[in-house]
Protein backbone atom coordinates (compact mmCIF):
# COMPACT_ATOMS: atom_id res chain seq x y z
CA UNK A 1 0.00 0.00 0.00
CA UNK A 2 1.04 3.52 -0.57
CA UNK A 3 2.52 5.55 2.00
CA UNK A 4 0.20 8.30 3.29
CA UNK A 5 0.61 11.55 5.42
CA UNK A 6 -1.64 14.69 6.61
CA UNK A 7 0.08 17.99 6.12
CA UNK A 8 -2.74 20.07 8.00
CA UNK A 9 -3.94 18.90 11.05
CA UNK A 10 -5.03 21.49 14.06
CA UNK A 11 -4.51 20.86 18.17
CA UNK A 12 -5.90 22.56 21.10
CA UNK A 13 -3.05 24.79 20.57
CA UNK A 14 -5.36 26.42 18.19
CA UNK A 15 -9.24 25.31 17.64
CA UNK A 16 -8.63 21.95 17.08
CA UNK A 17 -10.06 19.12 19.75
CA UNK A 18 -7.49 16.88 20.43
CA UNK A 19 -4.31 17.61 22.33
CA UNK A 20 -1.24 17.37 20.16
CA UNK A 21 -0.37 14.06 21.92
CA UNK A 22 -3.79 12.18 20.76
CA UNK A 23 -3.46 13.43 17.59
CA UNK A 24 -0.28 12.09 16.89
CA UNK A 25 -1.38 8.58 18.31
CA UNK A 26 -3.95 8.75 16.07
CA UNK A 27 -2.09 9.48 13.16
CA UNK A 28 0.02 6.64 13.88
CA UNK A 29 -2.56 4.39 14.37
CA UNK A 30 -4.45 4.86 11.42
CA UNK A 31 -0.94 4.37 9.55
CA UNK A 32 0.13 7.63 8.18
CA UNK A 33 4.04 7.65 7.79
CA UNK A 34 3.90 11.41 8.48
CA UNK A 35 1.82 14.19 10.08
CA UNK A 36 2.24 18.20 10.18
CA UNK A 37 0.71 19.71 12.98
CA UNK A 38 -0.32 23.20 11.69
CA UNK A 39 -2.02 24.76 14.42
CA UNK A 40 -3.39 29.08 13.31
CA UNK A 41 -1.10 31.56 14.29
CA UNK A 42 0.63 29.37 16.81
CA UNK A 43 3.17 26.93 17.57
CA UNK A 44 2.68 25.83 21.23
CA UNK A 45 1.65 22.04 20.21
CA UNK A 46 4.95 21.81 18.68
CA UNK A 47 7.00 20.33 21.70
CA UNK A 48 4.17 18.01 22.81
CA UNK A 49 3.58 16.81 19.30
CA UNK A 50 7.28 16.00 18.31
CA UNK A 51 7.38 14.10 21.62
CA UNK A 52 4.90 11.97 20.71
CA UNK A 53 6.24 11.24 17.41
CA UNK A 54 8.54 9.47 19.22
CA UNK A 55 6.68 7.79 21.33
CA UNK A 56 4.14 6.76 19.03
CA UNK A 57 7.09 6.08 15.94
CA UNK A 58 5.58 8.77 12.98
CA UNK A 59 7.37 11.55 11.30
CA UNK A 60 6.15 14.52 12.90
CA UNK A 61 6.98 17.65 11.28
CA UNK A 62 6.40 21.13 12.96
CA UNK A 63 4.21 23.60 11.37
CA UNK A 64 2.53 26.79 11.40
CA UNK A 65 -0.68 27.92 9.81
CA UNK A 66 -0.89 31.73 9.36
CA UNK A 67 -4.03 33.64 8.52
CA UNK A 68 -3.09 36.97 5.90
CA UNK A 69 -4.98 40.08 4.46
CA UNK A 70 -6.39 39.23 0.57
CA UNK A 71 -8.30 40.93 -1.25
CA UNK A 72 -11.07 38.27 -0.86
CA UNK A 73 -11.58 35.21 0.59
CA UNK A 74 -9.29 33.86 3.02
CA UNK A 75 -5.74 33.17 2.32
CA UNK A 76 -3.77 31.18 5.08
CA UNK A 77 0.06 30.71 4.45
CA UNK A 78 1.51 27.04 5.59
CA UNK A 79 4.86 26.53 7.70
CA UNK A 80 6.85 23.56 7.10
CA UNK A 81 10.01 22.11 8.96
CA UNK A 82 10.03 25.75 10.55
CA UNK A 83 12.44 25.89 13.83
CA UNK A 84 10.39 26.29 16.50
CA UNK A 85 12.48 28.07 18.49
CA UNK A 86 13.29 30.93 15.93
CA UNK A 87 13.21 34.07 17.90
CA UNK A 88 11.69 36.17 14.95
CA UNK A 89 8.90 33.48 14.12
CA UNK A 90 8.15 33.55 17.95
CA UNK A 91 7.82 37.61 18.17
CA UNK A 92 5.60 37.71 15.36
CA UNK A 93 3.29 35.10 16.29
CA UNK A 94 2.99 36.91 19.72
CA UNK A 95 2.25 40.31 17.66
CA UNK A 96 -0.61 37.97 15.71
CA UNK A 97 -1.99 36.52 18.93
CA UNK A 98 -2.23 40.03 20.22
CA UNK A 99 -3.90 41.00 17.16
CA UNK A 100 -6.68 37.99 17.71
CA UNK A 101 -6.94 38.99 21.56
CA UNK A 102 -7.95 42.37 20.26
CA UNK A 103 -10.93 41.27 17.70
CA UNK A 104 -12.21 38.21 19.92
CA UNK A 105 -13.85 40.76 22.49
CA UNK A 106 -15.06 42.87 19.41
CA UNK A 107 -17.11 39.80 17.67
CA UNK A 108 -18.68 39.40 21.43
CA UNK A 109 -19.60 42.87 21.50
CA UNK A 110 -21.39 42.65 17.96
CA UNK A 111 -23.01 39.23 18.99
CA UNK A 112 -24.72 41.17 22.46
CA UNK A 113 -25.80 44.05 20.49
CA UNK A 114 -27.73 41.17 18.02
CA UNK A 115 -29.16 39.74 21.63
CA UNK A 116 -27.43 36.76 21.88
CA UNK A 117 -25.41 36.65 25.11
CA UNK A 118 -22.22 35.09 24.37
CA UNK A 119 -19.26 35.87 26.78
CA UNK A 120 -15.65 35.77 26.69
CA UNK A 121 -15.89 33.69 29.84
CA UNK A 122 -17.44 31.13 27.59
CA UNK A 123 -15.05 31.39 24.74
CA UNK A 124 -12.26 30.57 27.35
CA UNK A 125 -13.97 27.47 28.40
CA UNK A 126 -14.60 25.96 24.99
CA UNK A 127 -10.92 26.77 24.13
CA UNK A 128 -9.22 25.49 26.80
CA UNK A 129 -6.27 27.69 26.93
CA UNK A 130 -5.70 27.58 23.36
CA UNK A 131 -5.78 30.65 20.75
CA UNK A 132 -9.74 31.35 20.39
CA UNK A 133 -10.87 31.57 17.23
CA UNK A 134 -13.95 31.56 15.31
CA UNK A 135 -14.90 28.17 15.33
CA UNK A 136 -14.88 28.74 19.25
CA UNK A 137 -17.66 31.61 18.79
CA UNK A 138 -19.85 28.94 16.84
CA UNK A 139 -19.74 26.07 19.16
CA UNK A 140 -20.87 28.86 21.72
CA UNK A 141 -23.64 30.10 19.35
CA UNK A 142 -24.94 26.52 18.90
CA UNK A 143 -24.25 26.16 23.18
CA UNK A 144 -26.62 29.33 23.45
CA UNK A 145 -29.03 27.93 20.77
CA UNK A 146 -28.59 30.65 18.39
CA UNK A 147 -27.68 28.41 15.91
CA UNK A 148 -28.24 25.05 14.95
CA UNK A 149 -25.59 23.87 13.03
CA UNK A 150 -21.51 25.26 13.07
CA UNK A 151 -22.48 26.26 9.19
CA UNK A 152 -25.17 28.36 9.76
CA UNK A 153 -22.80 30.23 12.55
CA UNK A 154 -20.35 30.94 10.21
CA UNK A 155 -22.98 31.84 7.44
CA UNK A 156 -25.30 34.84 9.67
CA UNK A 157 -22.83 35.60 11.79
CA UNK A 158 -18.91 34.52 11.69
CA UNK A 159 -17.38 34.51 8.19
CA UNK A 160 -16.23 37.22 5.86
CA UNK A 161 -18.61 39.53 5.54
CA UNK A 162 -21.33 38.38 8.07
CA UNK A 163 -23.21 40.60 10.68
CA UNK A 164 -20.73 39.85 13.51
CA UNK A 165 -17.32 39.56 11.03
CA UNK A 166 -14.30 41.56 12.44
CA UNK A 167 -10.83 41.01 10.30
CA UNK A 168 -7.74 39.95 12.74
CA UNK A 169 -4.86 39.42 9.95
CA UNK A 170 -1.68 41.74 10.29
CA UNK A 171 -0.06 40.11 8.15
CA UNK A 172 0.44 40.78 4.37
CA UNK A 173 1.52 37.02 2.32
CA UNK A 174 4.53 38.71 1.94
CA UNK A 175 5.33 38.64 5.38
CA UNK A 176 4.28 35.35 6.09
CA UNK A 177 6.51 33.74 3.84
CA UNK A 178 9.10 35.96 5.03
CA UNK A 179 8.88 34.97 8.37
CA UNK A 180 8.26 31.01 7.81
CA UNK A 181 11.51 31.64 5.56
CA UNK A 182 13.51 33.36 8.41
CA UNK A 183 12.14 30.42 10.73
CA UNK A 184 14.18 28.21 8.20
CA UNK A 185 10.72 26.83 6.87
CA UNK A 186 9.18 26.12 3.40
CA UNK A 187 6.22 28.00 2.68
CA UNK A 188 2.68 26.72 0.73
CA UNK A 189 -0.37 27.94 0.20
CA UNK A 190 -3.47 26.49 2.19
CA UNK A 191 -6.43 25.26 0.75
CA UNK A 192 -6.54 27.41 -2.51
CA UNK A 193 -10.16 27.22 -3.03
CA UNK A 194 -10.76 29.25 -0.27
CA UNK A 195 -9.23 32.59 -1.89
CA UNK A 196 -12.54 32.63 -3.96
CA UNK A 197 -11.06 33.26 -7.21
CA UNK A 198 -13.39 33.26 -10.29
CA UNK A 199 -10.88 31.24 -12.52
CA UNK A 200 -8.10 28.81 -12.70
CA UNK A 201 -6.04 31.80 -14.15
CA UNK A 202 -7.38 33.75 -11.44
CA UNK A 203 -5.37 31.79 -8.84
CA UNK A 204 -2.71 30.93 -10.97
CA UNK A 205 -1.76 34.90 -10.95
CA UNK A 206 -1.85 35.06 -6.79
CA UNK A 207 0.26 31.67 -6.99
CA UNK A 208 2.94 33.12 -9.14
CA UNK A 209 2.86 36.15 -7.58
CA UNK A 210 3.75 34.48 -3.96
CA UNK A 211 5.97 32.48 -5.74
CA UNK A 212 7.87 35.33 -6.29
CA UNK A 213 7.67 36.11 -2.67
CA UNK A 214 9.71 32.60 -1.76
CA UNK A 215 6.16 30.44 -1.76
CA UNK A 216 7.57 26.67 -2.24
CA UNK A 217 4.72 24.55 -2.70
CA UNK A 218 0.67 24.63 -3.03
CA UNK A 219 -2.28 22.24 -0.85
CA UNK A 220 -3.31 20.64 -3.98
CA UNK A 221 -5.17 17.78 -2.00
CA UNK A 222 -7.39 18.96 0.54
CA UNK A 223 -11.31 18.23 1.89
CA UNK A 224 -12.82 20.49 0.38
CA UNK A 225 -10.88 19.65 -3.33
CA UNK A 226 -13.22 18.17 -5.88
CA UNK A 227 -10.69 15.52 -8.25
CA UNK A 228 -11.23 17.74 -11.04
CA UNK A 229 -9.63 20.87 -8.93
CA UNK A 230 -6.77 19.14 -7.27
CA UNK A 231 -5.57 17.44 -10.69
CA UNK A 232 -5.70 21.33 -12.15
CA UNK A 233 -3.81 22.23 -9.22
CA UNK A 234 -1.29 19.50 -9.64
CA UNK A 235 -0.92 20.51 -13.30
CA UNK A 236 -0.72 24.55 -11.95
CA UNK A 237 2.28 23.44 -9.27
CA UNK A 238 4.12 21.97 -12.40
CA UNK A 239 3.20 25.25 -14.46
CA UNK A 240 4.90 27.20 -11.37
CA UNK A 241 7.47 24.95 -10.07
CA UNK A 242 5.93 24.22 -6.86
CA UNK A 243 5.63 21.81 -4.67
CA UNK A 244 2.77 19.79 -4.40
CA UNK A 245 1.66 19.22 -1.05
CA UNK A 246 -2.25 18.12 0.54
CA UNK A 247 -3.86 17.71 3.91
CA UNK A 248 -7.09 17.53 5.51
CA UNK A 249 -7.67 20.36 7.88
CA UNK A 250 -8.63 18.30 10.88
CA UNK A 251 -9.79 19.85 13.55
CA UNK A 252 -11.54 17.05 15.98
CA UNK A 253 -14.62 17.72 17.12
CA UNK A 254 -14.54 21.12 15.83
CA UNK A 255 -15.28 20.18 12.33
CA UNK A 256 -16.74 16.50 12.99
CA UNK A 257 -17.30 15.54 9.24
CA UNK A 258 -13.04 16.03 8.62
CA UNK A 259 -11.18 12.59 9.21
CA UNK A 260 -7.65 12.81 10.42
CA UNK A 261 -5.70 11.44 7.13
CA UNK A 262 -8.93 10.63 5.05
CA UNK A 263 -10.36 13.74 5.39
CA UNK A 264 -14.78 13.55 4.22
CA UNK A 265 -13.36 9.55 3.43
CA UNK A 266 -11.83 9.62 -0.22
CA UNK A 267 -8.51 11.74 0.12
CA UNK A 268 -5.07 10.00 -0.01
CA UNK A 269 -2.21 12.38 0.47
CA UNK A 270 1.17 10.41 -0.48
CA UNK A 271 4.01 10.69 1.15
CA UNK A 272 6.11 11.46 -1.84
CA UNK A 273 4.45 14.96 -0.63
CA UNK A 274 6.79 15.25 2.58
CA UNK A 275 9.60 13.95 0.57
CA UNK A 276 9.52 16.83 -2.00
CA UNK A 277 9.18 19.38 0.58
CA UNK A 278 11.89 18.02 1.99
CA UNK A 279 14.07 18.51 -1.07
CA UNK A 280 13.27 22.04 -1.05
CA UNK A 281 14.14 22.76 2.32
CA UNK A 282 17.55 20.78 1.82
CA UNK A 283 18.07 23.01 -0.92
CA UNK A 284 17.66 25.96 0.92
CA UNK A 285 18.90 25.52 4.31
CA UNK A 286 20.80 22.28 4.36
P1 LIG B 1 -10.11 32.35 12.77
O1 LIG B 1 -8.74 31.76 12.95
O2 LIG B 1 -10.72 32.80 14.05
O3 LIG B 1 -10.18 33.39 11.69
O4 LIG B 1 -11.04 31.14 12.29
C1 LIG B 1 -10.61 30.35 11.24
C2 LIG B 1 -11.23 29.01 11.38
O5 LIG B 1 -12.59 29.10 11.03
C3 LIG B 1 -10.60 27.95 10.47
O6 LIG B 1 -10.37 26.79 11.24
C4 LIG B 1 -11.63 27.64 9.46
O7 LIG B 1 -11.64 26.30 9.14
C5 LIG B 1 -12.93 28.04 10.14
N1 LIG B 1 -13.84 28.56 9.14
C6 LIG B 1 -13.68 29.66 8.37
N2 LIG B 1 -14.73 29.84 7.56
C7 LIG B 1 -15.59 28.82 7.81
C8 LIG B 1 -16.87 28.42 7.29
N3 LIG B 1 -17.51 29.15 6.35
N4 LIG B 1 -17.43 27.30 7.79
C9 LIG B 1 -16.82 26.58 8.74
N5 LIG B 1 -15.61 26.88 9.27
C10 LIG B 1 -15.00 27.99 8.80
FE1 LIG C 1 -9.03 26.20 12.14
FE1 LIG D 1 -6.80 27.40 6.99
ZN1 LIG E 1 -6.23 24.85 8.88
Amino acid sequence: MQERCDLHTHTLASDGSDSPEALVKMASQIGLKAVAVTDHDTIDGLCEAIAAGRRYGIEVIAGVELSVVAPKGNMHILGYFIDKSSESLIKTLKTVQEARKRRNPLIVERLNSMGIPVTMDMLERLSQGGQIGRPHFARALLELGAVKTVQEAFDRFLKRGASAYVPKSVLSPREAIDEIRKAKGIAALAHPFSLRCDSDEELREIAAELKGYGLSGMECYYSEHSRAFTDRLIDMCKGLDLVVTGGTDYHGKAKPYIRLGEGKGSLSIPYSCVEALRARWEASFA
